[in-house]
């Protein structure tokens, strides 16, 4: 493939997937907005009328917002860094500072990265501070916001450099088979992330309380012996300092899993419909789908780490990025540049997984908790985090990585299996 061919197969499918996301995104405010005056039966005795308009009012303004940012980032910037000459000058400019060698590679790749960042931050900052606030979701200030900026770059700094420098490494030590070390440390570093998540990572950016002793601790700690679960911790977090919405979450691996509830959560659900939420999350890891999804990332990184392998000698992939060197920073720039075009048709896929494991997670908890519970959890979160409940059905189909809520409900109030795929 000559580096022309190459640019026009690009530019062709960044068009593609900037027309479809436009195209679903117009199907979707279309529909909400059809629907904004009517609360779908199944739902009338539990959400009123004036909740349904303004989750209505809330998904239109972040869908708005999400219109503008596909065109100027996901198109504009993305043409721009790519075919357009913008990595390449980037790399000119690291090459001219620093010459040949790891630091000219490693400001490449976050040349590259500072360049989205920027990009991205007024979009951001417009998500947080007009649409959430104007919802009455928002609880971050301006100094939490940058503060939430410094620590997530200097993260990616802490981590991101050990390993480039390993990658750089295998690429000038290990001859043509580099990918596949690389591959080897990603899965190493993927597991060490994922254990040190929970007890160094996540405190840099919330408080972690232990859940005080009372009614609901008893219940919780009844749900997990019954399903032979064992959790090294019960944690409430601070949620509530950055937003209102509510949330409970797993984390963490092996040993060092731990259970953690949004305090927003606690204040608004009732203690047997926390544990129904629990119960849900605890029907992931029953049923096995965090190893699973790890097993997939896996073996997804193997195929991906393979054709940067193939690319990286790949005279015709550095034309049309406008390079005349090979060399490695600028390829993993340019590879994640250039990879989300072509991943865009898979998204479907991967949403109706995650959605059927949704209803098997939903399924353990109806059978191991109770599904009145979780149905009125569920229509309470709904209604406080200003959910719609009338998603666009093809919308929902590509992106939704949970089912629409009145398929959910339906499903539990039934007390119907997971539909099989
Ligand atoms: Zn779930």
């Amino acid at each position: 493939m000559t580096g022309s061919a190459f640019t026009s197969l690009f530019v062709v499918f960044v068009l593609a997937a900037v027309a479809w996301r436009i195209w679903l995104g117009v199907r979707q405010a279309r529909h909400v907005q059809r629907h904004r005056d009517h609360v779908p039966p199944d739902f009338e005795a539990l959400i009123p009328i004036e909740a349904h308009r303004k989750a209505a009012d809330y998904t239109l303004d972040k869908q708005r917002l999400a219109l503008a940012e596909t065109v100027a980032i996901d198109a504009a910037l993305l043409l721009f860094l790519t075919v357009g000459g913008g990595l390449a000058a980037i790399d000119a400019l690291a090459a001219r500072l620093f010459g040949e060698g790891t630091l000219r590679e490693l400001a490449t790749v976050y040349g590259v990265m500072a360049v989205g960042l920027v990009a991205g931050l007024p979009f951001d900052a417009w998500r947080t501070f007009v649409i959430e606030a104007r919802h009455g979701f928002n609880r971050t200030t301006p100094g939490l916001f940058v503060a939430d900026i410094v620590k997530g770059v200097a993260l990616s700094l802490a981590l991101g450099i050990p390993l480039l420098m390993i990658v750089f490494w295998f690429v000038r030590a290990a001859g043509s088979l580099w990918w596949l070390y690389t591959w080897g440390a990603w899965i190493a570093f993927t597991l060490l992330l994922v254990t040190v998540f929970p007890r160094w990572i996540a405190p840099l950016f919330n408080r972690f309380t232990p859940l005080e002793e009372g009614e609901l601790r008893r219940r919780i700690e009844n749900l997990l012996s019954r399903c032979g679960f064992r959790a090294e911790g019960l944690f409430v977090m601070d949620g509530s300092k950055r937003s209102s919405h509510g949330n409970a979450y797993f984390t963490g691996f092996g040993r060092t899993k731990r259970i953690v509830f949004f305090d927003t959560l606690m204040q608004r659900l009732t203690p047997a419909e926390i544990e129904a939420v629990l119960a849900h999350e605890l029907g992931h890891f029953a049923r096995g789908h965090i190893p699973r999804l790890l097993a997939v990332r896996f073996a997804l990184a193997l195929a991906l780490l393979a054709l940067l392998g193939w690319l990286y000698r790949e005279p015709a992939f550095y034309q049309a990025l406008g390079l005349n060197e090979p060399h490695i920073g600028a390829a993993l720039a340019g590879f994640a540049l250039l990879l989300p075009a072509f991943t865009f048709p898979f998204q479907p896929l991967a949403s109706l997984i995650a959605r059927k494991q949704e209803f098997e997670a939903d399924a353990f908890a109806a059978a191991n908790a109770s599904a009145t519970d979780l149905v009125s959890a569920l229509a309470k979160l709904y209604r406080d985090n200003a959910s719609t409940l009338t998603p666009d059905p093809l919308h929902s189909l590509v992106y939704d990585s949970h089912p629409p809520a009145v398929l959910r409900i339906d499903h539990l109030r039934r007390g119907r299996e997971a539909p099989s795929i």
